[in-house]
């Protein structure tokens, strides 16, 4: 391990840009840098993003302003994108990119290959859990890593104890309820992939709960998987002492007045927590502007640890602002007022005319009113305003129904005009400035040399004055003159820090030369942007060539099934399956569970599944596995691929088999070679390939290295939120939540009325399970004829009688006996389950 970054150095203030007037916003209030995407490749498909071409000018803003900027290339890629993918690190290379941020693990390799020189960051989407994972990322050529949102302070200083490489800490914006790069759901349900930027954001969408079978009444609740945003400007100070080398905000599809207000935030939040000062009372202005730009209500989020009856509220999927007062219900006007229906309220906050409000609904948002307030009655008088404490009255127009306004419901303001005026002026007033320092140095006779010296490490520069320094007739040229013309720099984007002078005593400077010094000098600042990255002649292409398999030989085919308990592993094995995994969430019982497979007559052959996420000191749970001698472990993440995922490197030499799981995400040649050549004997292709992209990953070399799981309930959300504790106790975690997971049977019903299961583990982390299994039936016989030899079937909750029938149908299809329209027909008409397309369909467009 390198040297630890130092505690209570100053983290960078990261801000977001989705588009140019973002990007300066957050300049202007003081980031240190801005990350942003390129129109592709980024995992914010839908934001404006920046265009390749413009890159350069971007830039040269950003430096000749001080900041660093950072390209989004966060998406996983499949193999006919790599060459594109390839012109895009090279024109980041050529515009003096300050990092490029990425998710894929054969994207990395190319970076690497191409422009070894320029820094690569690991997206979040890397779900980077463990200081492990981190040096994975750091093997990969990462220079940083951006560690998963669910990590608690206490983790990340576990972290950070583990690893010297840069750390990436998100601490304002939106939460995903899923751990990020490990969300299904909008691939499953629409086809469209959360990892390659195109989230249908279906967290935000109501659920209802079924708890043993039965429709549970929650009140407001619909929003179950929503959980509020993050807030978290006041561990600003821990995270300092944590040595945190970047803060980053979240929300590159908002605007620019929400860029600009969070970035304030925290940059006066870091200015104070290393003593360059700010008050209570301007901390707290600053975080409400924060949160009236943007806020589904907010708190810490996990860095504050785990609680779970605090992460989802439940009322609300969208925008609130701040909490504003409370309603008592709708009074009507009297005298000359007496058509108008009024909403009454209870002030907390100011609440102003022209304020935008939203009287909070029942369930599902049913009986909400909102709208612009158009009058403000306080003790019976028009006045422009109510004060905190005030019952008022508002009147929100001619033409707004407020009836259903009900009497105890929360009231938001949801916008304000006057501070998002303030906010946009404020932006005009804050432009930049770069802090340059001078020396004027010369002796009589002589021309002058000025240098500048700016205090962002770029910006260097030396001009000589094109006039000699005199000896003055009457009075020397003073340090305040000097002072004086050399900072007037207002049309440039620097500020005259210190000034040294070295002159003789009675040197008179010509001012006229002096000022085209400065102009100069401000002139060469500027063109001393930094130097493009060097890149090489390697080519997609040629990293694509040498993805080879490892010169081993393949493990052994079969049908493999991953089975949630003992009974469905018995049957899986009774129906021909040549292996089993246990994945038993709870991992209790998976000894005795392998020793009892063990003893089958012919014995069997038994893989065994950790749990899909491994925080810092959980990797005693991959110990234990391993200690039970298993025949294979699955790995599940990048911490287990760079320790071998059964108790550390030496274990790699071990005899038990190592198998990858579709949560390493590979999508393309680059990332399968890569896996395999970090010791895995097999890898399961990602679950955002597509028929196509499937059959294309799967080279003759890398097909008889797959293991393709051809029927399973997509996992839709993984998350770190516990749906049984928020719903069924009043516990905040597994030691207050009297464990209603040992005895409840849980499912949270969609809008279309689809029940998917809700399984936990023994992290207490939930999985989301599609209501409905999907088969790549139909993709059998390509995938053999390509050469793969290795097929999965994953269970969920399904009988001994279901697994006979799933695995025999796949057993015949596999031998040839049946066909795949045969299976279809098969499962269609037995059990809970159907079977639909999901993502291994073939994508339009
Ligand atoms: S949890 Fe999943 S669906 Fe929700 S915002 Fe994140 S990626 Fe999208
Ligand atoms: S013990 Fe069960 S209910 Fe409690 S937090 Fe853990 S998984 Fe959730």
């Amino acid at each position: 391990m390198g040297p630890v970054p130092n505690a209570h150095s100053i983290p960078e203030v990261l801000a977001p840009a989705g588009d140019d007037a973002s990007m300066r916003a957050a300049v202007a209030a003081g980031a240190d840098a801005v990350y942003f995407g390129l129109q592709g490749f980024n995992a914010r498909a839908r934001a404006t993003n920046f265009d390749e071409a413009a890159l350069r000018e971007t830039l040269r803003y950003l430096h000749e302003h001080g900041a660093k900027g950072f390209v989004t290339l966060n998406t996983l890629v499949f193999d006919e994108e790599l060459p594109r993918l390839e012109a895009a690190v090279r024109a980041c290379a050529d515009a003096a990119v300050d990092a490029v941020i990425v998710q894929d693990l054969g994207v990395a390799q190319l970076v690497r290959a191409i422009a070894p020189t320029l820094p690569m960051h690991a997206s979040t989407q890397m779900t980077c859990t463990d200081a492990a994972a981190v040096e994975l990322a750091r093997s990969l050529g990462a220079t940083r890593v951006i560690l998963a949102r669910e990590l608690s302070l206490e983790d990340i200083a576990k972290v950070r104890e583990g690893t010297s490489l840069e750390l990436e800490v998100f601490v304002h914006g939106a939460l995903c309820i899923a751990y990020s790069g490990q969300c299904l759901t909008s691939e499953a349900i629409g086809g469209r992939s959360a990892n390659r930027g195109a989230c249908a954001q279906a967290c935000r969408l109501p659920y209802e709960l079924v708890v043993d079978g039965v429709l549970q009444e929650l009140g407001d609740r619909a929003y179950l998987l929503s959980p509020e945003d993050l807030e978290a400007s006041a561990l600003v100070p821990r995270l300092v002492e944590l040595g945190v080398t970047s803060i980053k905000i979240e929300g590159r599809l908002k605007g620019p007045e929400y860029v600009a207000a969070t970035t304030r935030l925290y940059r006066r939040a870091v200015d104070a927590a290393v003593g360059r000062g700010q008050d209570a009372a301007s901390a707290e202005g600053d975080r409400q502007a924060a949160l009236q730009m943007f806020s589904r209500g907010s708190g810490p989020g996990f860095l504050a640890g785990i609680d779970h009856q605090r992460l989802v509220e439940g009322k609300t999927c969208d925008h609130r602002g701040l909490l504003a007062g409370e309603s008592l219900g709708t009074v009507r006007g009297t005298g000359a007022s007496r058509s108008k229906v009024y909403v009454k309220v209870r002030a907390r906050e100011p609440i102003l005319r022209g304020d935008g409000i939203l009287v909070e609904g029942g369930f599902g948002g049913e009986g909400e009113v909102g709208g612009r307030v158009w009058g403000v009655v306080v003790r019976g008088a028009d006045t422009p305003e109510a004060r905190p404490g005030d019952e008022a009255l508002l009147w929100l127009g001619p033409d707004k129904d407020v009836d259903l306004a009900a009497t105890g419901r929360r009231v938001w303001k949801t916008n304000d005009p006057k501070q998002e005026a303030q906010v946009r002026a404020s932006l005009a007033s804050d432009a930049r400035r770069v802090v340059v320092d001078m020396t004027l140095t010369g002796s009589l006779g002589e021309p002058a040399v000025l240098v500048g010296r700016s205090r962002v490490a770029t910006h260097d520069a030396t001009v000589t004055l094109d006039a000699p320094v005199e000896a003055a007739r009457s009075a020397p040229t003073t340090l305040e003159v000097l002072r004086d013309k050399l900072g007037r720099l207002g049309d440039t984007p620097f500020v005259l820090g210190e000034l040294t002078v070295d002159l003789p005593a009675n040197a008179m400077v010509p001012l006229s030369a002096l000022n085209r010094a400065r102009r100069a000098l401000a002139d060469a600042l500027l063109a001393a942007a930094p130097e493009p990255h060097k890149t090489t002649a390697t080519t997609a292409a040629d990293l694509l060539a040498l993805a080879l398999p490892p010169d081993r030989a393949p493990p052994g085919p079969g049908l493999f099934v991953l089975c949630r308990s003992l009974a469905q592993a018995h049957a899986a094995l009774d129906a021909g399956a040549a292996g089993v995994t246990l994945d038993l969430l709870e991992l209790t019982g998976t000894g005795a569970a392998l020793r009892e497979l063990r003893a089958r007559p012919g014995g069997a052959h038994v893989t065994v599944a950790p749990p899909r996420i491994r925080k810092p000191g959980e990797e005693k749970l991959d110990r234990y596995l391993a200690q039970l001698g298993p025949d294979a472990i699955l790995v599940r993440g990048l911490g287990a691929l760079h320790d071998g995922g059964v108790g550390g490197e030496d274990a790699r030499a071990s005899a038990i088999q190592r198998i990858g799981d579709a949560s390493l995400n590979v999508t393309n040649a680059l990332s399968a070679a890569f896996v395999l050549s970090r010791g895995l004997h097999a890898f399961t292709p990602s679950f955002d390939l597509d028929a196509t992209q499937l059959a294309s990953l799967l080279s003759p070399g890398l097909a008889p290295f797959a293991e393709v799981v051809v029927h399973h309930p997509m996992p839709l959300f993984h998350m770190e939120h516990c749906v049984f504790a928020a719903l069924l106790s009043e516990g905040k975690d597994s030691k207050t939540c009297g464990r209603p997971c040992d005895h409840h049977v849980l499912s949270l019903r969609d809008r279309a009325g689809h029940d998917h299961p809700v399984e936990a583990d023994v992290g207490c982390r939930n999985t989301v399970f599609h209501a409905a299994a999907q088969s790549a039936a139909h993709l059998v016989a390509t995938l053999q004829e390509r050469g793969v030899r290795r097929f999965r079937i994953e269970l969920v909750r399904e009988s001994a009688a279901d697994v006979t029938r799933i695995v025999g149908a796949y057993t015949a299809l596999l031998s040839g006996a049946t066909a795949a329209g045969d299976v279809w027909r098969t499962l269609k008409t037995d059990g809970g389950y159907g079977v639909v397309k999901g993502s291994l369909r073939v994508l339009q467009g």
